[in-house]
């Protein structure tokens, strides 16, 4: 790694410790023209741009703090240290941290809009749940309100449950006409 190279390391370390978003931070890299080193392009003839996946692995990749991995530990190598390590140290803590959120949220993902409906009836939040029926064994999920559910009918106008298949599929079709019609203004 050469000092061009080092100076594009630095600046990911640091707009992602301030970002805290691979994503962005690998937008806002190219936006600046600090692009991946020639090494790592691909074949490809329009330029190496940071892709969320590449910068995770550079951002992980511990041969940029002068070390070498033998197993899981990290021993000083022979390349100059050309990172400083605390900026390092706090970059893994941030990804590690990242990491852990989604492994949390992602049990939950099958509820597409939790959190995200309210009753038409109350305003009160609609809350996922699910039922088992007991003849066929098949598993049905709903949104309910949170209002209703904790005081009775007589506290929300709505109906009962709301399948969350049905209300998803239906959000989900009315999100890609809207895109469709941004494209559709963009290319006008
Ligand atoms: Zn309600």
């Amino acid at each position: 790694m050469n000092e061009a190279e080092a100076h594009v390391v630095r600046e990911a370390l640091a707009l992602f410790l301030t970002h805290r978003q691979v994503a962005i931070n690998a937008r806002e890299l190219n936006l600046r023209g600090l692009l991946p080193s020639a090494s790592k392009c691909t074949n490809s003839t329009r330029g190496a741009l940071w892709t969320k996946d590449g910068l995770a692995y550079l951002l992980k990749s511990p041969i940029h703090v002068g070390n070498r991995v033998y197993g899981i530990e990290l021993f000083d190598g022979e390349r100059k240290r050309l990172i400083d390590i605390v900026t390092y140290q706090q970059a893994q803590n941030l990804l590690a941290s990242r990491a852990q959120v989604l492994r949390n949220t992602g049990t939950r993902t099958e509820y597409l809009l939790q959190g995200l409906l309210c009753s038409y009836g109350c305003g009160a939040s609609f809350t996922p749940g699910s039922t088992t029926k007991a003849s066929n064994g098949k598993r049905y999920r709903f949104y309910s309100c949170s209002m209703r559910d904790t005081y009775g009918r007589a506290h929300c106008t709505t109906g009962n449950l709301l399948p969350s298949r049905t209300i998803e599929e239906c959000v989900v079709e009315r999100i890609a006409e809207v895109a469709a019609d941004c494209q559709l203004a963009q290319r006008v």
